[in-house]
């Protein structure tokens, strides 16, 4: 049917499908945390669910655990937030599709700034939206510039999409441009979708910075969140969305009918997250930290290899343009010759076609005997 025909396959899963034929790999392909989840937080969920929160649980969410969120979120969100701006969800992913699904009427426009998280695409597709592209360069350092985004602009556009700190490409959007891109949003009567999962890896001690804290963004901004990487709880399956309580209603209409409810003992995990001691999570964070310098320092070094350092999330994007025109050619090349997972940066739309993404998820010393056999490549193709 249309839908199945209108959806491409990602370019991660494709990458990841191929290194299930060589033995030996290091994948610097999947964007998920190492890391287990912490053990007190599973064991929590364990007993929980041996006491009995097996069953549907509200569609919004537990309120022991919207409370709780609405506690941790508070701070770093102006502190007006009450339950009903909040609802749990399947991930970030059951966030995003249920905020596309409340927001657009079909051929609803929305700009989603290269590069982009693949899902975008095919998310915004399934929910009757049509997604219109804003450009970056590297030598912008890959964010978008409010400029890009008003050319964009139509009588059709109903919001924009930003994901700060970003993934594929580990950017933050700098201060000025995000107040610039508010008053754009404000001055066309836009909303926005703010993608925030990676809100806890943010490095060189800078803070994260989200639109929706900007004057007059708060009702008109969805910002998405995640437990899968801030608290190593990808499996799980629970992210959440806040915003205006009217859209967040919309969210869970819809919402409510494909999902009932987030799974009742994820639920009860996230909770135990939240719970734990802040150190649990600054200690993942500082680990990405600790990694991106190890891969910025590495690439750097490589010939015929430009990158940025990421100041967040825990992926880095080099530009290979002075060694091949075919990202795609290299990775598989690579994967051959190497047994090392990266993703071809066309995947994440054209203004990432020269370069190639790594997630720093594996220990130290892989990712330093990764980047080690990455120089020898590139070398060899100098
Ligand atoms: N947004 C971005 C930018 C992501 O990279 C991901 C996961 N890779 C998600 C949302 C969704 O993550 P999850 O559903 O596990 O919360």
């Amino acid at each position: 049917c249309r839908t199945v025909r209108q959806v491409e396959p990602s370019p991660i899963r494709e990458m990841f499908t191929k290194a299930t034929e060589y033995e030996n790999v290091i994948s610097l392909g999947i964007g998920e945390p190492d890391f287990h989840t912490p053990a007190p937080v599973s064991q929590s969920a364990l007993e929980d669910a041996l006491a009995g929160y097996t069953h549907y649980t509200a569609s919004q969410g537990q309120p022991e655990l919207l409370d709780a969120l609405t506690a941790y979120l508070n701070p770093n969100y102006g502190g007006e937030l009450k339950r009903e701006n909040i609802m749990l969800t399947v991930g970030g992913m059951g966030a995003l599709v249920g905020s596309f699904r409340a927001i657009f009427d079909p051929g609803d426009e929305i700009i989603v700034p290269e590069p982009y998280f693949p899902a975008y695409k095919a998310m915004i597709a399934l929910s009757d939206g049509v997604m219109v592209n804003a450009r970056t360069t590297f030598e912008d350092g890959f964010t978008v510039k409010p400029e890009e985004i008003e050319r964009r602009i139509t009588p059709k556009t109903k919001a924009i999409l930003l994901n700060s700190p970003n993934n594929p490409t580990g950017a933050m959007i700098p201060k000025e441009d995000l107040d610039q891109i508010a008053e754009l949003v404000k001055k066309h009567d836009l909303l926005v979708i703010s993608d925030e999962v990676y809100d806890r890896f943010v490095f060189d001690n800078q803070k994260h910075d989200s639109i929706y804290n900007r004057p007059g963004m708060a009702e008109r901004t969805l910002v998405i969140g995640s437990f899968s990487k801030a608290f190593a709880m990808t499996g799980w399956r629970l992210g959440w969305v806040f915003g205006p309580k009217e859209l967040i209603a919309g969210v869970l209409k819809v919402t409510t009918f494909y999902t009932s409810c987030p799974s009742s003992v994820s639920q009860r995990a996230g909770l135990a997250a939240l719970n734990q001691p802040e150190e649990t999570w600054l200690e993942i964070s500082r680990a990405f930290e600790k990694r991106r310098d190890i891969a910025y320092e590495a690439l750097s070094a490589m010939d015929g290899v430009k990158v940025h350092k990421p100041a967040g999330s825990f992926y880095i994007f080099p530009s290979i343009k002075e060694l091949t025109d075919d990202t795609l050619a290299f990775s598989l090349e690579l994967l051959d010759k190497k047994q090392v997972v990266v993703v071809p940066g066309s995947g994440f739309g054209p203004s990432g076609t020269d370069c190639v993404r790594l997630a720093c998820t594996v220990s130290e010393k892989d990712l330093t005997l990764a980047l080690e056999k990455m120089a020898d490549f590139c070398k060899a193709l100098k």
